[in-house]
C-alpha cells in the first residue's frame, strides 16, 4: 500500500509513532508540526490546527508533494489541567479549539478529496478520559468525548462514499504529555491499570495502522480502546 497520509502533531509522541508505523507499512506519510523541526525522514508541514488557513495550506502542500490525502489522522492535542472552580474560560475554550475544533478543521479539509475519490480513512485520537472523566481535566475530557460524537456522525455521513471514521482511545502513554506528572501520580495511575503498566506510543500506532488499513474496511464509527484495560466497561 502506498497511500497519501497526513498525521497532525506528528513531530513527537504518539503522532510521530503513528507516522513511522504507517511509513514502515509503505505509505507516503506527511506530518504537521507546530514548533521545532519536522522529524527526519518524513515530509513535514508547519501547521497550527487552531487556524483554518494553516490547515488548508498544509493540505495543499501535502497534496502537491504526495497526492490527494487518503488517510487523515487527527492526533494533535493539548492539556491545560485545572479544577473547574479555578478554570478560566480561555483555559476551557483553547483546549476545545485545539482538540475538537482542530479535528473538525482537519477532517473538513480532508474529506474534500476523499469524497471525490470515494475512498478514505479518518482516525481521531481521543482518550480513555473521554468516557471515564478525570478530575482537573473537564476541558480535556469534554474535547475528547466530543470527538466520539463527531466521529460517529461523520461515519454516518460519509459511509456511502466509502470513507470510514474511527476513534482510538489511548490510556496512559509515555510521552511528553504525561512526563509532567510526578512519580507518585504515575504510580497511582499504574496501579489502576489492569495490565499494570503504561503504553508505549508504538502500541497506539499499531491500532491506528489497523483502522487505517484494508483489514478494517468494515469498521466505522468504532471507538477502539488501547488502554491496558483502564477503561473496561465503557
Ligand atoms: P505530546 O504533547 O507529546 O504531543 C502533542 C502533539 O500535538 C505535538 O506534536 C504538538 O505539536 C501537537 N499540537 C498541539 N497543539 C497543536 C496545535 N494547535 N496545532 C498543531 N499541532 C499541535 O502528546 P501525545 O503524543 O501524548 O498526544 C498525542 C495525542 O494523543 C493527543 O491528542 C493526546 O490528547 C492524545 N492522548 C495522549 C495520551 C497520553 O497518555 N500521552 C493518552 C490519551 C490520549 P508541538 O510539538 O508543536 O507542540
Amino acid at each position: 500500500m502506498s497511500r497519501s497520509v497526513l498525521v497532525t502533531g506528528g513531530n513527537r509522541g504518539i503522532g510521530l509513532a503513528i507516522a513511522r508505523e504507517l511509513a514502515a507499512a509503505g505509505d507516503k506519510v506527511a506530518v504537521t508540526y507546530r514548533s521545532g523541526e519536522p522529524p527526519e525522514g518524513l515530509f513535514g508541514v508547519r501547521c497550527d490546527v487552531t487556524s483554518s488557513e494553516d490547515v488548508d495550506a498544509a493540505f495543499a502542500k501535502v497534496e502537491a508533494e504526495q497526492g490527494p490525502v487518503e488517510v487523515v489522522v487527527a492526533n494533535a492535542g493539548i492539556t491545560k489541567d485545572t479544577l473547574l472552580a479555578i478554570m478560566n474560560e480561555e483555559t476551557f475554550t483553547s483546549v476545545l479549539d485545539t482538540n475538537l475544533t482542530g479535528a473538525y478543521r482537519v477532517a473538513k479539509r480532508g474529506v474534500k478529496g476523499m469524497m471525490r475519490k470515494r475512498n478514505g480513512r479518518i482516525v481521531l485520537v481521543s482518550s480513555v478520559v473521554a468516557m471515564l472523566g478525570s478530575p482537573g481535566q473537564s476541558n480535556y475530557a469534554a474535547s475528547k468525548a466530543g470527538l466520539i460524537g463527531f466521529a460517529r456522525s461523520l461515519a454516518r455521513e460519509l459511509a456511502s462514499r466509502n470513507i470510514t471514521v474511527n476513534v482510538v482511545a489511548p490510556g496512559f502513554v509515555d510521552t511528553d504529555m504525561t512526563a509532567a506528572l510526578t512519580e507518585d501520580q504515575q504510580d497511582g495511575i499504574r496501579a489502576a491499570i489492569p495490565l499494570g503498566r503504561t503504553a508505549r506510543p508504538e502500541e497506539i500506532a499499531k491500532a491506528v495502522r489497523f483502522l487505517a488499513g484494508e483489514d478494517a474496511a468494515y469498521i466505522t464509527g468504532a471507538v477502539i480502546p488501547v488502554d491496558g484495560g483502564l477503561g473496561m466497561g465503557h
